[in-house]
């Protein structure tokens, strides 16, 4: 059986379409969606990271508010300014790119984004509203997961999925997800005992490890459905994924390819949530 291949690139510009669309209303109602990106220091793939989620959240007619602070801002400044945005009406949405200096504590500066406001999902309270399943910005890699699997007409309720990895980032929310959707989650993780036969029994995989090919696709179950997160870049310089993609795609009834699957997601999903936080400001 051949996959289905899950076209991260196209179902992304289909969300951002949307987008724009949303945008395009609220603006003629007189809100301008407003996103505010803060990048401190000058890590390279940070800056690539921030640049290219600036140029599409302009590109669907949101407004950004540049932040490039230098490497030896003190967390104090950094404070005031992430409250400041907290507090600015033409803010909706504030995304501190991460990781930050060494000198600032990471969680500070996240606990000081108002929860209204937190459209990377990355808040203690955002994590709880998940937890109980209440509405609140997501995470948006894992949003972006779920989207695919909806688009691809994946049947979660009652589906065995299995998550590996249990990052908060990724792996954690993507559990409450898929629970949150009625599937029977297991969560792995470095400690797992017996992987392979986790992977087995799973309809749905999502792999979010960091570990290039180290799913083999011979554990794929036959017509399983594999989300692949993981983004690893080989000597060669080839980017593949935690699957090993090939033999997987001979098993899976779909699968998401690395490039062009879950990554293009991430950055759509930030712009719907900014979207959505801006509704609220404007009460529709
Ligand atoms: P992370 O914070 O490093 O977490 C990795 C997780 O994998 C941990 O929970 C770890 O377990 C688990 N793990 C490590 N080795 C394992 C093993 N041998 N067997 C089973 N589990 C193992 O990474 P992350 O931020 O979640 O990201 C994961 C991957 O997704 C990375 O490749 C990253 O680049 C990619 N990513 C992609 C996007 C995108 O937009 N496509 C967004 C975010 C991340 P422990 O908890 O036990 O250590």
């Amino acid at each position: 059986m051949a996959a289905t291949i899950i076209d991260g690139k196209a179902i992304a510009a289909k969300v951002r379409g949307e987008v724009a669309a949303g945008v395009a209303e609220l603006v003629a109602n007189g809100t301008t969606p407003g996103l505010a990106v803060v990048l401190v220091g000058d890590d390279p793939a940070s800056a690539v990271y921030v640049r290219n989620k600036g140029k599409a959240a302009v590109e669907c007619g949101v407004r950004v508010f540049d932040h490039k602070l230098p490497d030896s801002t003190s967390e104090h400044d950094l404070l005031a300014l992430v409250r400041r945005l907290g507090e600015d009406p033409a803010v909706d949405g504030i995304l501190c790119q991460l990781p930050l200096p060494k000198a600032i504590v990471a969680k500070k500066v996240i606990a000081a984004i108002p929860a209204s406001k937190d459209v990377d999902g990355l808040t203690v309270e955002s994590a709880g509203l998940l937890l109980q399943g209440m509405p609140g910005f997501v995470s948006c890699t894992p949003k972006g997961c779920m989207r695919l699997l909806a688009e691809t007409g994946v049947e979660l309720k009652g589906a065995r999925a299995l998550v590996i990895g249990r990052s908060v980032l990724v792996g954690k929310p993507m559990a409450a997800l898929l629970t949150n959707a009625d599937a029977t989650v297991t969560v792995a993780h470095s400690r797992t005992r017996e992987l392979a036969d986790e992977v087995r029994r799973a309809d749905v995989v999502v792999a979010a490890i960091g570990r290039a090919e180290m799913i083999k696709g011979d554990w794929i179950r036959e017509g399983a459905v594999v989300i692949d997160v993981g983004i690893n870049r080989l000597d060669s310089g080839k980017l593949v994924g935690d699957v090993e993609y090939a033999r997987a795609a001979e098993r899976a009834r779909a699968i998401t390819p690395v490039p062009g699957g879950v990554g293009p997601m991430t950055i759509a999903m930030l712009l719907a949530n900014t979207l959505d936080s801006a509704r609220r400001r404007a009460g529709r």
